[in-house]
């Protein structure tokens, strides 16, 4: 198999049919053999009667659904598993992710590259949405031991090393965006102009995205903790040097104020750092929960088309 193109889907019914016919228009010329994997990922609308469709037509379908909605990073490591192709490209289904962009892809990939990431600028999407971006990726590439760029997406093709590298990662909890970056391996970048949503709204609300952000961050590197233990030392000397200077007072005879604002200074302002703080602690023992309990990733409900389907027992 020379190329396998994963796909996961969430309520995508209306974009499927589309896409393979961009894909049928842009990858016979480029490649050899090729299968399209179309996951389901727990899809409410007519996604998985599209994927059976699909597959039934046309011989280098396959689909898997899962037993529910994991999110987008439990259908791509799905995806993933089941790709038999050398060269694996990951695509979103609602025809945001150019097809003809494939081509100049695949070049750089056969041009001694593992990774060949596609990066969108941000025509057409709300400015307040572009500007956190920007803001978000600027702060996170202080903080992470991975580096993040803007624009950049899981809309990738990766050589067979590099999939076997991801797969290689065992955690549940997954953020690709930091995964890929953090294999390492010769990484190319296409830049493209952003397309706008095609049918429905992105799955992604604003809180998924602040969530998504949180992930990112915390996924990477723990220097959270670290500023929290340095800002903990600072607060405690500054706390120290008051006190000193506290009871200095007493001892001159200079006490007596009524103190109520340093009183409701020190009670919030300790208060707000010890709950910041305490979030922050949190979000790492949170993530070592979820990971100690070892579960699967996502489960698989259904498989079909050729080649003879391998029902993945993940993990
Ligand atoms: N997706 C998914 N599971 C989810 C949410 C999204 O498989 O829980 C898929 C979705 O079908 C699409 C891709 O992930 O193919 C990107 O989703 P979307 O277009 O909503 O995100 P955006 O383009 O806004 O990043
Ligand atoms: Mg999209």
């Amino acid at each position: 198999m020379d190329l396998s193109v994963v796909v996961p889907c969430f309520n995508e019914e209306r974009g499927l049919a589309e896409l393979r016919d961009e894909l049928n228009a842009v990858l016979p010329a480029l490649v050899g053999q090729y299968e399209v994997v179309l996951v389901d990922d727990g899809s409410s609308d007519g996604t998985l009667d599209e994927a059976r469709r699909l597959s039934t037509l046309d011989p280098r379908y396959r689909y898997l659904s899962l037993s529910r909605n994991f999110g987008k990073e439990a259908a791509m490591l799905a995806g993933l598993r089941e790709a038999t192709g050398e060269r694996v490209l990951i695509m979103d289904a609602d025809l945001q992710h150019p097809a003809w962009l494939i081509g100049d892809m695949l070049a750089l990939l056969g041009a001694g590259h593992d990774q060949v990431v596609a990066r969108r600028d941000r025509h057409g999407e709300p400015r307040v949405r572009s500007l956190l971006s920007k803001l978000y990726y600027v702060g996170v590439n202080k903080l992470a031991d991975v580096r993040l760029e803007d624009g950049v997406g899981d809309f990738r093709v990766l050589s067979r090393r590099a999939v076997d590298a991801v797969l290689a990662l065992p955690e549940t909890n997954r953020f690709s965006k930091g995964l890929f970056a953090w294999i390492g391996y010769p990484t190319a970048t296409v830049p493209y102009r952003n397309v706008t949503r095609k049918y429905d709204r992105s799955c992604f609300s604003f809180g998924r995205l602040v969530n998504y952000g949180i992930d990112g961050v915390v996924s990477f590197n723990s220097t959270p903790l670290r500023a929290a233990i340095y800002l903990g030392g600072a607060v405690t000397l500054l706390a120290f040097l008051y006190a000193v200077y506290v009871i200095a007072c007493a001892l001159t005879g200079h006490s007596g104020a009524p103190g109520y604002a340093t009183l409701i200074v020190g009670i919030t302002g300790f208060g707000g750092m010890q709950l910041l703080l305490l979030g922050v602690v949190g979000e790492y023992v949170g993530r070592i929960y979820l990971e100690s309990k070892q579960r699967p990733a996502y489960f698989v409900k259904e498989a079909g088309g050729a080649p003879a389907p391998r029902m993945v027992v993940p993990r």
